[in-house]
C-alpha cells in the first residue's frame, strides 16, 4: 500500500521541485518510505483541478455518489491487512488499535455512502397563495481537509465521506507525520474510478500549502482537525474570503468518580480511555477528579492494572505502542517534571521505558496530590499519564471541571440518577459518558463547545457542514 506520489486530478505526480520528506516508523527510526513536498502551485494545480470538477460532481445524483462511496468502503476492507499494518508502522500505535481504525474508516464510508440519499431539502407553506417556495440543499463547493497524525485514516474519511456525499470534491493534507496512509486512501480513489479531481491528496510544505487554500476564492470550505492553537490561526487566515470552517480541536477532558460509582467500571473506563492511542487522543482524560471516600480503592486498582500492559512495538501486538516522535514524549517529561516539582506524588511510571531501545516509550504514569497551577492542569499532556485530583465537594467539583477553554468530552461515573442527569446537563462540553469512556459514535454527533470547535462530524449533522441551504420562491401567476 506504500505510495509516494501526490495524487492530483486523477493523475500521480512528484514535487515540481523534486524535493521530498522522508516517513518515518516512530517505533524503529527507520525511513518507510519518501513523499513528495508540494509547495503551492501543486497545492494550486490541485485546488484547480478539485474547483474544475465541482460542477459535475454536484450534478452527479446522490445514488451515483453513493455507488462510488461504497466502492471506497469495500476497497477499505478489502486491503484492511496492508493498512493495519502501514497506519501501524507509519504512527506507531498497535494493531488492534490500527485494526479498528481502519474497520471503523470503512463503516464511515458506508454512512455517508447511506446519508447522501437523505439530503433531503424543504418545502415552506405558501404566505402568497400565487407563490411556491423551497428550500434546497446545495454543496458549498470545493472542501480542505487538514488532518492530524493521532487517527491519521479515521479523521480523514471522516471529513472525506461527508464532503463527498454532499457533493463537494476535496483536497486532503494529512500530517505530515503521516503521509503514507493518506497517499494509500488515495489508491483507493483511483481504484474506485472517481471521476478526476474530485479527490485530491497532498503532502509537504504545511505552510505554503496552508496560505493557498486559505486565500483561494476557489476553496469554499476547510475541515481541520488538530489543535486549538492552530486551528485559531486557520479561522483568521480564511476570514479574508470568508469560508466555511468547521473545527474540530483540542480537548482537555476530566473524568469524575463520585463515591457511589461502581469503582471497578471506573477503573477499566480510565484505562481504556487513558492508554488508548497511548494517551494520544484528543478525548482522553486530562484530569481525573476521584471522591475522597474512593480515591484509594480507585488508585490502588488503576496502578495495578496499568503496570500489566505491555509496551513495545505496535508490529507485535503489545498494549501500547510508541508515541508519535520526540516532540511529543519530551512534552510528557516536561509536564511530569513540573508536576513533580510542584508538589505531585508519583504513584508508578514517571519516566521514559528504558527498557525501549528505539523508539518513544513512557511509561504509563499516575500522578497524586495535583493542584490547578500544575501544566498538566491547564494543557493537554497527550500521553499515557493519569493525574489523580482528589475531591470532597460535589457541587463545587463541577465548577472546577468547567473552568476550562475547552469542552470537547467529558465523562463521569455514578449510580445516582440524578446525578447522570443533573450532572449531564451541567457539563460544558460537546460530548458526555456516563459511566462510559467510549461514548463516539459515527452516526451521532461528534464535536466540542468553546475552544475545542467549531461544528460537528459524524452523523447527520456531519453533511450538514457542507451544505448550504437554498431559498427558492417561484411566482406561480400575477
Ligand atoms: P496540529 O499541530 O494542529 O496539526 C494538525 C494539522 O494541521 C496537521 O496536518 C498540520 O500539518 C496542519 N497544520 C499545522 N499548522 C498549519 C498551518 N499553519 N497551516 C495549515 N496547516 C497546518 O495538531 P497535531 O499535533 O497534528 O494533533 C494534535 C492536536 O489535535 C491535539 O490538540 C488534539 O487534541 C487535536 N485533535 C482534535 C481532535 C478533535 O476531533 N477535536 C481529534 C484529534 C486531534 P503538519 O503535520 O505538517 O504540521
Amino acid at each position: 500500500m506504500i505510495t509516494n506520489k501526490l495524487y492530483i486530478n486523477g493523475e500521480w505526480m512528484d514535487a515540481l521541485s523534486k524535493e521530498t520528506f522522508p516517513s518515518i516508523n516512530p517505533s524503529t527510526g527507520e525511513i518507510i518510505a519518501v513523499v513528495p513536498k508540494a509547495g503551492g502551485a501543486e497545492t494550486k494545480l490541485a485546488i484547480d483541478a478539485a474547483y474544475n470538477a465541482s460542477k459535475e460532481w454536484a450534478k452527479t445524483t446522490v445514488f451515483k455518489r453513493s455507488e462510488l462511496l461504497h466502492k471506497i468502503k469495500n476497497l477499505i476492507l478489502e486491503n484492511s491487512e496492508s493498512l493495519t499494518r502501514l497506519l501501524t508502522m507509519e504512527q506507531g500505535k498497535p494493531l488492534y488499535e490500527a485494526e479498528m481504525e481502519v474497520n471503523g474508516s470503512a463503516k464511515i464510508f458506508e454512512l455517508y455512502a447511506e446519508e447522501a440519499k437523505r439530503i433531503n431539502g424543504e418545502t415552506l407553506p405558501n404566505v402568497d397563495s400565487k407563490k411556491r417556495n423551497f428550500v434546497n440543499k446545495v454543496p458549498i463547493g470545493v472542501v480542505a481537509a487538514i488532518t492530524p497524525w493521532n487517527f491519521p485514516l479515521h479523521i480523514l474519511c471522516r471529513k472525506i465521506s461527508a464532503a463527498l456525499a454532499a457533493g463537494c470534491p476535496v483536497l486532503v493534507k494529512p500530517a505530515s507525520d503521516t503521509p503514507l496512509i493518506a497517499l494509500a486512501l488515495a489508491k483507493l480513489f483511483e481504484e474506485a474510478g472517481f471521476p478526476k479531481g474530485v479527490a485530491n491528496f497532498i503532502v509537504g510544505d504545511t505552510k505554503q500549502i496552508g496560505n493557498e487554500i486559505f486565500n483561494s476564492p476557489k476553496v469554499a470550505g476547510v475541515s481541520f482537525t488538530g489543535s486549538t492553537a492552530v486551528g485559531k490561526k486557520i479561522i483568521e487566515a480564511c476570514a479574508s474570503t470568508v469560508k466555511h470552517v468547521s473545527m474540530e480541536l483540542g480537548g482537555h477532558a476530566p473524568i469524575i468518580v463520585y463515591d457511589d460509582a461502581d469503582i471497578d467500571l471506573a477503573v477499566e473506563g480510565t484505562l481504556i480511555n487513558k492508554l488508548r492511542n497511548s494517551g494520544q487522543t484528543c478525548v482522553c482524560a486530562n484530569r481525573i477528579y476521584v471522591h475522597k471516600n474512593v480515591v484509594e480503592e480507585y488508585t490502588t486498582k488503576l496502578a495495578e492494572k496499568m503496570n500489566k500492559k505491555t509496551q513495545g512495538n505496535g508490529l507485535d501486538n503489545t498494549d501500547l505502542g510508541s508515541l508519535v516522535n520526540e516532540e511529543a514524549i519530551s512534552k510528557i517529561e516536561t509536564h511530569v517534571k513540573d508536576a513533580l516539582d510542584k508538589g505531585a506524588t508519583l504513584v508508578t511510571g514517571g519516566s521514559r521505558n528504558k527498557e525501549m531501545q528505539t523508539g518513544y516509550y513512557y511509561l504509563p504514569t499516575i500522578l497524586q496530590d495535583i493542584h490547578e497551577e500544575m501544566e498538566l492542569m491547564k494543557d493537554e499532556t497527550f500521553g499515557p499519564v493519569a493525574p489523580i485530583i482528589e475531591f470532597d465537594d460535589d457541587e463545587k467539583i463541577i465548577e472546577r471541571v468547567n473552568n476550562t477553554p475547552n469542552g470537547l468530552a467529558a465523562y463521569f461515573y455514578t449510580n445516582n440518577l440524578k446525578k447522570v442527569y443533573e450532572v449531564s446537563e451541567q457539563l460544558e462540553f460537546g460530548v458526555v459518558g456516563v459511566n462510559d469512556t467510549t461514548p463516539v459514535v459515527d452516526h451521532g454527533p461528534f464535536g466540542g463547545v468553546k475552544q475545542s470547535g467549531i461544528g460537528r462530524e459524524g452523523g447527520k449533522e456531519g453533511i450538514e457542514e457542507f451544505l448550504d441551504s437554498k431559498a427558492v420562491s417561484i411566482r406561480l401567476e400575477k
